[in-house]
C-alpha cells in the first residue's frame, strides 16, 4: 500500500515539499490542504509581484548573517539546499532568474506568475492532489498515523505530515501545533516601517539620504544603509533592518523607542567639525543656505538648519559657534522619537514559531514526533529583506520532501 503525504499549508514551502516529494518517490501520495481558496498567494504578491526568490550570495556562511533569528539553523541546512540549487531548480524547468544591483534575484518575466505557474505545473506533472479551503483545526497522532480534524468536521489520514502553514500572528494560532509536543516562540512582527505620527520631518516625505546610521537609544541597535522619509515616519533598508534584528525588542517596547540618526553616515561628528572649520574659509562668503557641502537633499538641509535655528541666509563665515554645534549635533546625532510601526506591505514576516531546538535542520524532522516535518515561515526563522524567506522556505522544503521521500 503506498503511503500517504499530507501538507498543511499551500505555500511555498508546502508546496516545495510536496512537488520534490512526490517526483522523488513515484509510489507516495501527496495532498497539499490549504485552508484559503488561493494557492501561492504570498508568491503571487511577493517583490512587488515580481517575486523576489531568492539572494545573489553563493557563501552559505554569508547568506546565513541575513537572518535575525535561525542563523545556525539556516547554516546547516544550506549545505543540503543552497540558493545555487534553487537558481539550478527553477532553470531546470524553464525559469530563469536574474539579479538584480542589490543582490535581489527575480524570474527574467519579472512576474511572480512564472513562478507559480512552474509549482502549479510541476503539482499537476506528479498528481500532487490539493484540496483548496481546508482548514487543518487539530492533529492527532496515533498508531503511527496522522489524523487531521479539519474545520468542516471531515478526517484526513496520513502517514507523513509535513506543517507548512506560514507565520501565524498570535501566539494562540499556534495552539493546534502546540498539542503535538512543540514549544512555540512568540510570534512577533518584523520588516516593518517607524511612525512619527505628526513629526515635523514628514513634511519632507520622499526624500531619501542614501548613507545614514540610525541607533536605537537604549539597545544595541545600529544599523547603516539609505533612510527613506515618508509620509509617515521612516522606512528604506536601514529601518528595515532595524525591525528586523530588533524585531523581539522593539516588541517588548510596544514600538516606542527614540533613534539617533547620522545623516552623514561616513563622517564622524569629528570629522564634521573639522569640515566645518573648513567651510568658514573655503565658502565664507556663501550664504549656508545656498552651500550644503555635504550633498544632502537640499528639502533635508534647509530642514535641519530650521530646526537647529540657523538663520538660513548666515554667511559661512558669520556661523556663530553654538549655532554650528547645534548644527553639527543635528547632523550627526538627530533624535527623532518613534511611536509605534507600520506594516512593511512590500515583504512582511512574523517573528517566532516553532522552536528550532525542536527540529532536525537537516532533515526537517520534529524531534518530538516520528514522521513529522516542518517547513518555511512556521518555524522561528526569518530573514531580512532581499529574498532570505523565500530561499528559507525552499531549502527547508526541499529538505523535508526529499527525506520524507527515502522514508
Ligand atoms: C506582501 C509580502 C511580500 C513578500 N515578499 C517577499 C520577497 O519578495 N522575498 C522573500 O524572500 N520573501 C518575501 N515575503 C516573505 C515570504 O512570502 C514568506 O516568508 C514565505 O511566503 C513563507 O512561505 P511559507 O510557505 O512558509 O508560508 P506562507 O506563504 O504563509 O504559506 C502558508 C500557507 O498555509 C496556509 N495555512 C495556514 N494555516 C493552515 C491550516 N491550519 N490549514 C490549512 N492551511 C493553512 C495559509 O493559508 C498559507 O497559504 C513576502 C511576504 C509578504 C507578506
Amino acid at each position: 500500500m503506498s503511503k500517504h503525504l499530507i501538507v498543511i499549508g499551500g505555500g511555498a514551502a508546502g508546496f516545495f515539499c510536496a512537488v520534490n516529494a512526490a517526483r522523488l518517490n513515484p509510489l507516495l501520495k501527496v495532498t497539499i490542504l490549504e485552508k484559503s481558496s488561493k494557492l501561492l498567494s504570498k508568491v503571487k504578491v511577493s517583490g512587488g509581484g515580481r517575486c523576489n526568490v531568492t539572494h545573489h550570495c553563493f557563501d552559505i556562511v554569508e547568506m546565513s548573517k541575513h537572518y535575525p533569528r535561525g542563523q545556525h539553523f539556516v547554516r546547516k541546512a544550506f549545505h543540503q539546499f543552497f540558493t545555487t540549487d534553487t537558481i539550478r531548480w527553477f532553470e531546470e524547468r524553464g525559469v530563469k532568474v536574474k539579479s538584480e544591483k542589490d543582490g535581489r534575484m527575480f524570474p527574467v518575466t519579472d512576474s511572480s506568475d512564472t513562478i507559480i505557474n512552474c509549482l502549479l505545473r510541476e503539482a499537476d506533472k506528479y498528481n500532487v492532489e490539493i484540496k483548496l479551503n481546508t482548514e487543518v483545526k487539530n492533529v492527532n497522532y496515533t498508531n503511527e498515523k496522522f489524523h487531521l480534524e479539519i474545520a468542516d468536521s471531515r478526517q484526513i489520514t496520513g502517514d507523513y505530515l509535513c506543517i507548512a502553514a506560514g507565520g501565524y500572528p498570535k501566539s494562540s494560532m499556534f495552539e493546534w501545533i502546540r498539542k503535538l509536543g512543540h514549544t512555540i516562540e512568540e510570534p512577533v512582527p518584523s520588516l516593518f516601517t517607524f511612525n512619527l505620527p505628526g513629526h515635523s520631518i514628514t513634511k519632507l516625505m520622499g526624500v531619501s539620504v542614501e548613507r545614514t546610521i540610525v541607533k536605537i537609544i537604549g539597545s544595541k541597535l545600529s544599523e547603516e544603509g539609505p533612510l527613506l522619509i515618508t509620509h509617515w515616519g521612516f522606512s528604506g533598508p536601514v529601518v528595515l533592518r532595524l525591525s528586523a534584528w530588533g524585531a523581539r525588542e522593539l516588541a517588548t517596547r510596544n514600538w516606542q523607542f527614540t533613534v539617533l540618526i547620522n545623516w552623514l553616515g561616513e563622517y564622524s561628528e569629528e570629522r564634521v567639525r573639522e569640515k566645518f572649520q573648513r567651510f568658514r574659509f573655503d565658502l565664507a562668503t556663501q550664504k549656508i543656505i545656498n552651500r550644503n557641502p555635504f550633498g544632502l537633499p537640499q528639502r533635508l538641509w534647509e530642514f535641519l538648519l530650521d530646526e537647529t535655528g540657523v538663520n538660513a541666509e548666515t554667511r559661512w563665515a558669520d556661523l556663530p559657534s553654538k549655532e554650528q554645534n547645534r548644527l553639527v549635533k543635528n547632523l550627526c546625532t538627530y533624535e527623532c522619537a518613534v511611536k509605534g510601526k507600520t506594516t512593511f506591505k512590500e515583504e512582511f514576516v512574523t517573528a517566532g514559531g516553532i522552536n528550532l531546538k525542536e527540529t532536525d535542520p537537516n532533515t526537517m524532522m520534529s524531534k518530538k514526533v516520528p514522521n513529522l516535518f516542518f517547513a518555511g515561515e512556521v518555524m522561528d526563522v526569518d530573514g531580512i529583506t532581499g529574498g532570505f524567506n523565500f530561499q528559507h522556505a525552499w531549502t527547508s522544503g526541499f529538505i523535508a520532501g526529499k527525506n520524507i521521500s527515502s522514508l
